[in-house]
Protein backbone atom coordinates (compact mmCIF):
# COMPACT_ATOMS: atom_id res chain seq x y z
CA UNK A 1 0.00 0.00 0.00
CA UNK A 2 1.65 3.53 -0.87
CA UNK A 3 2.07 5.45 1.70
CA UNK A 4 1.39 9.51 1.66
CA UNK A 5 3.84 11.67 2.81
CA UNK A 6 4.45 15.70 3.03
CA UNK A 7 7.78 17.40 1.95
CA UNK A 8 7.72 20.87 3.30
CA UNK A 9 10.55 22.79 1.99
CA UNK A 10 12.86 21.65 -1.07
CA UNK A 11 15.91 22.91 -0.61
CA UNK A 12 18.64 19.98 -1.18
CA UNK A 13 17.75 18.26 1.80
CA UNK A 14 13.87 18.23 1.23
CA UNK A 15 14.64 17.71 -2.38
CA UNK A 16 16.24 14.23 -1.82
CA UNK A 17 13.81 13.19 0.21
CA UNK A 18 11.22 13.83 -1.90
CA UNK A 19 13.13 12.27 -5.10
CA UNK A 20 14.08 9.32 -2.91
CA UNK A 21 10.32 9.08 -1.55
CA UNK A 22 9.31 8.81 -5.11
CA UNK A 23 12.18 6.69 -6.05
CA UNK A 24 10.50 4.23 -3.41
CA UNK A 25 6.97 4.20 -4.99
CA UNK A 26 5.51 6.37 -2.45
CA UNK A 27 2.84 9.63 -2.99
CA UNK A 28 4.40 12.35 -2.01
CA UNK A 29 2.78 16.28 -1.68
CA UNK A 30 5.24 18.94 -1.67
CA UNK A 31 5.25 22.67 -0.41
CA UNK A 32 7.05 25.63 -0.66
CA UNK A 33 7.11 29.09 -0.99
CA UNK A 34 9.21 29.59 -3.72
CA UNK A 35 7.43 29.14 -7.21
CA UNK A 36 10.53 27.72 -9.08
CA UNK A 37 11.30 24.90 -6.56
CA UNK A 38 7.63 23.93 -7.22
CA UNK A 39 8.04 23.61 -11.11
CA UNK A 40 11.19 21.56 -10.38
CA UNK A 41 9.09 19.19 -9.02
CA UNK A 42 5.62 19.25 -9.80
CA UNK A 43 6.22 16.99 -12.78
CA UNK A 44 7.02 14.15 -10.33
CA UNK A 45 4.60 14.46 -7.33
CA UNK A 46 1.15 13.79 -7.08
CA UNK A 47 0.91 17.41 -5.58
CA UNK A 48 2.94 20.44 -5.79
CA UNK A 49 1.66 24.09 -3.96
CA UNK A 50 3.31 26.86 -3.56
CA UNK A 51 2.59 28.34 -0.28
CA UNK A 52 3.94 29.56 2.87
CA UNK A 53 3.75 26.88 5.42
CA UNK A 54 3.34 29.31 8.24
CA UNK A 55 0.11 30.21 6.93
CA UNK A 56 -2.15 27.25 9.07
CA UNK A 57 -5.42 28.06 6.40
CA UNK A 58 -2.76 26.94 3.60
CA UNK A 59 -2.24 23.61 5.80
CA UNK A 60 -5.67 22.95 6.98
CA UNK A 61 -7.03 23.66 3.14
CA UNK A 62 -4.28 20.71 1.69
CA UNK A 63 -5.71 18.57 4.65
CA UNK A 64 -2.28 18.15 6.07
CA UNK A 65 -3.68 16.11 8.88
CA UNK A 66 -4.34 13.26 6.44
CA UNK A 67 -0.94 12.75 5.71
CA UNK A 68 0.91 9.57 7.49
CA UNK A 69 4.05 11.47 7.67
CA UNK A 70 5.00 15.05 7.37
CA UNK A 71 8.76 16.65 6.92
CA UNK A 72 9.66 19.87 7.60
CA UNK A 73 12.74 20.44 5.50
CA UNK A 74 12.91 24.37 5.95
CA UNK A 75 16.58 25.09 6.93
CA UNK A 76 17.74 28.55 7.51
CA UNK A 77 14.34 29.85 8.90
CA UNK A 78 14.38 28.39 11.96
CA UNK A 79 11.14 30.74 13.47
CA UNK A 80 9.43 29.54 10.22
CA UNK A 81 10.81 25.91 11.12
CA UNK A 82 9.19 25.90 14.70
CA UNK A 83 5.88 27.90 13.60
CA UNK A 84 5.00 25.11 11.04
CA UNK A 85 6.25 22.01 13.26
CA UNK A 86 3.79 23.75 15.64
CA UNK A 87 0.83 24.12 13.32
CA UNK A 88 1.38 20.51 11.86
CA UNK A 89 1.09 19.45 15.83
CA UNK A 90 -2.08 21.11 16.35
CA UNK A 91 -3.61 20.12 13.36
CA UNK A 92 -3.26 16.72 14.85
CA UNK A 93 -0.52 15.29 12.33
CA UNK A 94 0.50 11.89 13.30
CA UNK A 95 3.97 11.85 12.44
CA UNK A 96 6.22 14.66 12.04
CA UNK A 97 10.05 14.71 11.54
CA UNK A 98 11.97 18.01 11.30
CA UNK A 99 15.63 18.99 9.90
CA UNK A 100 16.99 21.07 13.09
CA UNK A 101 19.66 23.63 12.27
CA UNK A 102 21.70 23.76 16.09
CA UNK A 103 21.19 21.85 19.08
CA UNK A 104 18.78 25.08 20.29
CA UNK A 105 16.46 24.52 17.37
CA UNK A 106 16.36 20.79 18.80
CA UNK A 107 15.15 21.59 22.19
CA UNK A 108 12.45 23.82 21.11
CA UNK A 109 11.13 21.20 18.33
CA UNK A 110 11.63 18.16 21.14
CA UNK A 111 9.55 20.62 23.67
CA UNK A 112 6.60 21.15 20.63
CA UNK A 113 6.31 17.20 20.06
CA UNK A 114 8.25 17.10 17.05
CA UNK A 115 8.12 12.92 16.32
CA UNK A 116 12.09 12.48 14.93
CA UNK A 117 14.40 15.62 14.72
CA UNK A 118 17.08 15.28 11.96
CA UNK A 119 20.83 16.71 11.72
CA UNK A 120 21.82 15.57 8.08
CA UNK A 121 24.98 18.27 8.29
CA UNK A 122 26.04 17.19 11.57
CA UNK A 123 25.59 13.57 11.11
CA UNK A 124 27.49 13.50 7.92
CA UNK A 125 30.27 15.42 9.34
CA UNK A 126 30.32 12.96 12.08
CA UNK A 127 30.64 10.18 9.90
CA UNK A 128 32.72 11.63 7.82
CA UNK A 129 35.10 12.34 10.63
CA UNK A 130 35.34 8.84 11.45
CA UNK A 131 36.36 7.57 7.70
CA UNK A 132 39.22 10.46 7.28
CA UNK A 133 40.89 9.33 10.85
CA UNK A 134 40.72 5.60 10.05
CA UNK A 135 40.49 4.35 6.36
CA UNK A 136 39.61 1.39 7.64
CA UNK A 137 36.13 2.94 8.87
CA UNK A 138 33.86 3.01 6.13
CA UNK A 139 30.78 4.03 7.57
CA UNK A 140 29.28 5.34 10.73
CA UNK A 141 25.85 5.22 12.40
CA UNK A 142 25.40 6.94 15.81
CA UNK A 143 22.82 4.71 18.01
CA UNK A 144 23.26 7.24 20.95
CA UNK A 145 25.21 9.11 22.57
CA UNK A 146 27.44 6.40 23.48
CA UNK A 147 26.43 2.89 20.90
CA UNK A 148 27.47 3.01 16.94
CA UNK A 149 27.04 0.28 14.35
CA UNK A 150 30.61 0.90 12.16
CA UNK A 151 31.61 -0.94 8.77
CA UNK A 152 35.02 -1.60 9.36
CA UNK A 153 37.60 -3.12 6.42
CA UNK A 154 39.38 -6.14 7.71
CA UNK A 155 42.85 -5.31 7.26
CA UNK A 156 45.65 -8.01 6.37
CA UNK A 157 45.88 -8.09 10.74
CA UNK A 158 42.69 -10.07 10.81
CA UNK A 159 43.18 -12.20 7.55
CA UNK A 160 42.69 -15.90 8.27
CA UNK A 161 42.03 -15.15 12.29
CA UNK A 162 38.26 -16.05 13.35
CA UNK A 163 36.68 -14.11 16.09
CA UNK A 164 36.97 -17.21 18.11
CA UNK A 165 40.63 -16.96 18.23
CA UNK A 166 40.16 -13.13 18.55
CA UNK A 167 38.25 -13.49 21.22
CA UNK A 168 36.25 -10.51 19.81
CA UNK A 169 33.51 -10.24 22.80
CA UNK A 170 35.56 -10.98 25.53
CA UNK A 171 38.53 -8.49 24.56
CA UNK A 172 36.18 -5.79 22.81
CA UNK A 173 32.77 -6.13 24.18
CA UNK A 174 31.99 -5.63 21.05
CA UNK A 175 29.40 -7.66 18.08
CA UNK A 176 30.16 -8.42 14.57
CA UNK A 177 26.62 -8.81 12.90
CA UNK A 178 27.43 -9.31 9.82
CA UNK A 179 30.18 -9.61 7.25
CA UNK A 180 29.88 -8.23 3.53
CA UNK A 181 32.21 -10.60 1.35
CA UNK A 182 32.53 -8.47 -1.99
CA UNK A 183 28.20 -9.46 -3.82
CA UNK A 184 27.70 -11.82 -0.29
CA UNK A 185 26.88 -10.98 3.34
CA UNK A 186 26.86 -13.14 5.58
CA UNK A 187 24.78 -12.17 8.60
CA UNK A 188 24.93 -13.19 12.49
CA UNK A 189 28.26 -14.80 11.17
CA UNK A 190 29.54 -18.07 13.43
CA UNK A 191 32.66 -17.35 15.45
CA UNK A 192 34.52 -19.90 13.80
CA UNK A 193 34.01 -18.14 10.25
CA UNK A 194 37.27 -17.25 9.10
CA UNK A 195 37.64 -13.39 8.57
CA UNK A 196 39.67 -12.35 5.10
CA UNK A 197 41.25 -9.30 4.02
CA UNK A 198 39.02 -6.68 2.68
CA UNK A 199 36.24 -8.01 4.07
CA UNK A 200 33.47 -5.32 5.90
CA UNK A 201 32.94 -6.53 9.57
CA UNK A 202 29.29 -4.40 10.52
CA UNK A 203 30.45 -4.00 14.40
CA UNK A 204 27.50 -3.03 17.22
CA UNK A 205 29.11 -1.60 20.17
CA UNK A 206 29.97 1.27 22.80
CA UNK A 207 31.97 3.61 20.89
CA UNK A 208 35.11 3.22 23.53
CA UNK A 209 35.02 -0.51 22.40
CA UNK A 210 34.82 -0.22 18.54
CA UNK A 211 37.63 2.35 19.18
CA UNK A 212 40.07 0.22 20.60
CA UNK A 213 38.89 -2.58 17.74
CA UNK A 214 39.68 0.02 15.38
CA UNK A 215 43.05 0.55 16.82
CA UNK A 216 43.79 -3.12 16.62
CA UNK A 217 42.58 -3.27 13.03
CA UNK A 218 44.41 -0.64 11.05
CA UNK A 219 46.75 -1.32 8.68
P1 LIG B 1 19.26 22.73 2.20
O1 LIG B 1 20.52 22.73 3.02
O2 LIG B 1 18.38 21.54 2.41
O3 LIG B 1 19.46 23.07 0.74
P2 LIG B 1 18.66 25.12 3.61
O4 LIG B 1 19.01 24.61 4.97
O5 LIG B 1 19.60 26.07 2.91
O6 LIG B 1 18.34 23.91 2.69
P3 LIG B 1 16.53 26.85 2.94
O7 LIG B 1 17.01 26.98 1.53
O8 LIG B 1 16.51 28.02 3.83
O9 LIG B 1 17.21 25.71 3.70
O10 LIG B 1 15.03 26.29 2.91
C1 LIG B 1 14.69 25.13 2.23
C2 LIG B 1 13.44 25.37 1.42
O11 LIG B 1 12.36 25.70 2.29
C3 LIG B 1 13.55 26.53 0.41
O12 LIG B 1 13.23 26.05 -0.88
C4 LIG B 1 12.54 27.57 0.91
O13 LIG B 1 11.89 28.23 -0.17
C5 LIG B 1 11.57 26.71 1.70
N1 LIG B 1 10.88 27.47 2.75
C6 LIG B 1 11.45 28.25 3.69
N2 LIG B 1 10.50 28.80 4.49
C7 LIG B 1 9.30 28.32 4.05
C8 LIG B 1 7.95 28.51 4.44
N3 LIG B 1 7.63 29.28 5.48
N4 LIG B 1 6.97 27.87 3.75
C9 LIG B 1 7.28 27.07 2.69
N5 LIG B 1 8.54 26.87 2.27
C10 LIG B 1 9.54 27.46 2.92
Amino acid sequence: MKKEFAVIGLGRFGGSICRELIELGMEVMVIDKNEEKINEFANIVSHAVVGNSVDENVLKSLGIRNFEHVIVAIGLDIQASILTTLILKELGVKKITVKAQNDYHEKVLKKIGADHIVHPERDMGKRIAHHVVSNNVLDYLELSDEHSIVEIKASTRLDGHTMMDLDIRARYGITIVAIKRGQDIIVSPQATEPIKENDVLIVIGADSDINRFEKKVMS
